[in-house]
């Protein structure tokens, strides 16, 4: 098994809030409800990595899991299992960023995530791939292009200090397919949405992306979203 042990770390509201930059990191950002938490769990082979942007109020919160750390017997024992460890050969952080399209959030505060959001993509030296997830169904929403624009804008800018890849993930891709196993159903995507996505995407600057199909369901793109988070696992 790739993934043995996941647990949360940190919920970060700025820079400094962000566990040690001991090892690589992914990061998934998309919009509640677009799948986020059914594909982590899907990659790391969980029925619930809880995922604590679900609560509210802490939407806005970059939380931190840990994956593959080793457990610290002593404490595991006190508290049980999803505690703490220490470092392994291949642990990584997942960070689980938040969406935008939050409506009720003051605008001071959304502008405080957004710098937040800026620095980290700038800034954070061991962020490895940034997975960016976009509904099959509906394709890019407008929210979607203010992200890509950020993305665009900061990668490969003279302030860029990781060398973090940019890939576009489309979610539930076995809607409207009816066998369950992703052998039989290769995934679905329709030349509309795939379109307004080429076009949202080079209008701002990230055109060179790539794009994979996934389905929690099925579980469709896993060994493809795999090969970016072992990106992050190995050194
Ligand atoms: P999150 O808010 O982005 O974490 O989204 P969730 O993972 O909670 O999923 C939102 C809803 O979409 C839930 O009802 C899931 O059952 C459903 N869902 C998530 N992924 C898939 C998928 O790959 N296929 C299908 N058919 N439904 C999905």
């Amino acid at each position: 098994a790739l993934v043995r042990r996941t647990c949360f770390v940190t919920g970060a509201v700025d820079m400094n809030g962000c566990p040690e930059a001991d090892r690589g990191e992914v990061a998934f950002i998309g919009r509640s409800n677009v799948g986020k938490s059914s594909l982590v769990n899907m990659l790391t082979n969980r029925k619930s990595l809880a995922f604590i942007s679900k609560t509210p109020g802490k939407t806005q919160q970059f939380n931190y899991f840990a994956v593959n750390d080793k457990p610290d017997l002593e404490r595991q024992i006190r508290y049980g299992d999803e505690v703490l460890g220490s470092k392994d050969r291949d642990s990584f952080y997942i960070v689980d960023l938040p969406g935008f399209g939050f409506a009720k959030v003051p605008q001071k505060q959304r502008q405080e995530w957004s710098d937040f959001m800026d620095e980290y993509l700038q800034k954070r030296e061991t962020l490895r791939v940034i997975f960016h997830l976009i509904d099959a169904r509906h394709g890019p929403t407008e929210e979607d292009a203010k992200i890509m624009h950020k993305v665009g804008t900061i990668m490969g800018s003279k302030e860029q200090r990781n060398n973090a890849k940019y890939i576009i993930i489309l979610t539930k891709a076995d809607k409207n397919v009816k066998s369950a196993s992703s052998e039989k159903n290769p995934g679905k995507v329709s030349k509309s949405v795939l379109d307004k996505l080429m076009n949202t995407m080079k209008a701002n600057h990230v055109g060179y992306a790539p794009i994979v199909l996934t389905s929690a369901e099925t579980r469709l793109g896993r060994d493809e979203v795999w090969k970016y988070l072992r990106l992050a696992a190995e050194k």
